[in-house]
């Protein structure tokens, strides 16, 4: 297992974490952000973790978690330890569950998406989640939690979620407003992303959580659940811009294949691949490894807006 030279040494404080879903292969959209993330590691000398989120997604397939690992590794990317797998140990979050009950600020509802869509004066615009609204909380809540396979929601006060980011500056986040209350332990008796993240983050010191922009509303409900847990610090944010297709949809299999574990089975190097990232992130487009990256890499200088994959970029990929 590829790790950094140095994990005998005490582990020095400032702690980031790449954390992939093992749910679609790589592709250059989250390579980009995991190389960001590991470029801003190494100028700062903070400590990577590997930590695969195989919680609260579509089922994992077998050999999945292995080949994200295999890919990353492949990129030329570096950790601190074993990566740790969420699904191992489902403990630290029943803890923060029942943590949870105690101070009532989190109930089971039975209710469907449909029922829930239906009761909201208007579902949000292109919003994966129903808001959830105050109205449809439970009456009474209990104050033990128990894994009734019922989705448990976290109790959401109106109000505003505000953190600095050191890319994208203030923001503000209104999780009553976007989401209501959201579900943190689901029906199928697993912690919800946002409450996995959020205990896994504290409990593993990550003092810089770097990841793609689509998450913004996320932190603020990590926030809050922070908060409510009494976790400690939050986290400094660096929210990336993301990688689209031609039609302006985040990188998917809707635009081909640019799963990087096909790039490397038609033979091509890592170093392009990066080289290709590079040149996306304010650096010449020219093959470089993953350790030239980090030494060229300057945040201050990464272009803000998203990003545009491009038939030409697959073909510059494939090279000459
Ligand atoms: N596992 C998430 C993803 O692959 C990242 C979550 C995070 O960085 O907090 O999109």
């Amino acid at each position: 297992m590829p790790g950094d030279p140095v994990s005998d040494e005490p582990a020095p404080r400032p702690t980031t974490r790449l954390a992939p879903s093992p749910t679609g292969a790589l592709h250059v959209g989250n390579a980009r952000t995991f190389l960001v993330n590991w470029a801003l590691a190494k100028q700062e000398g903070w400590r990577v973790l590997f930590r695969v989120e195989d919680l609260d997604t579509p089922r994992v397939k077998p050999g999945a978690v292995e080949a994200t690992v295999e890919m990353l590794a492949w990129l030329g990317l570096t950790w601190h330890g074993d990566p740790t797998v969420q699904s191992a140990d489902l403990s630290p979050y029943l803890v923060a569950m029942r943590r949870l009950a105690e101070a009532g600020l989190a109930y089971p509802s039975e209710l469907t998406r449909r029922e829930i869509e239906q009761a909201a004066t208007a579902p949000q615009e292109g919003s994966a989640e129903a808001r959830f609204p105050p109205e449809l909380r439970a009456p009474v809540y209990p104050s033990t939690f128990s894994d009734d396979g019922t989705n448990w929601r976290f109790v959401v006060e109106p109000g505003e979620t505000r953190f600095v980011d050191r890319f994208l500056g203030e923001r503000s986040v209104s999780v009553f407003g976007s989401v209501g209350d959201f579900v943190v332990w689901t029906k199928r008796g697993q912690p919800s992303y946002q409450l996995a993240v959020t205990v896994d983050d504290a409990r593993q010191g990550v003092t810089h959580v770097v990841r793609g922009n689509d998450l913004v509303g996320s932190t603020g409900r990590q926030m809050l659940l922070r908060r409510a847990l009494g976790l400690g610090p939050e986290p400094e944010h660096v929210h990336l811009p993301l990688v689209r297709g031609p039609d302006g949809r985040r990188l998917a299999k809707r635009h081909g294949d640019t799963r990087l574990e096909s790039y490397r089975a038609q033979g091509v190097p890592a170093e392009r691949v990066i080289g290709l990232i590079a040149g996306t992130c304010g650096l010449s487009r020219e093959p470089m490894t993953a350790a030239e990256f980090a030494a060229a890499f300057d945040l201050g200088t990464m272009p803000t807006e998203d990003v545009i994959f491009t038939p030409e970029d697959d073909a510059w990929l494939l090279g000459p």
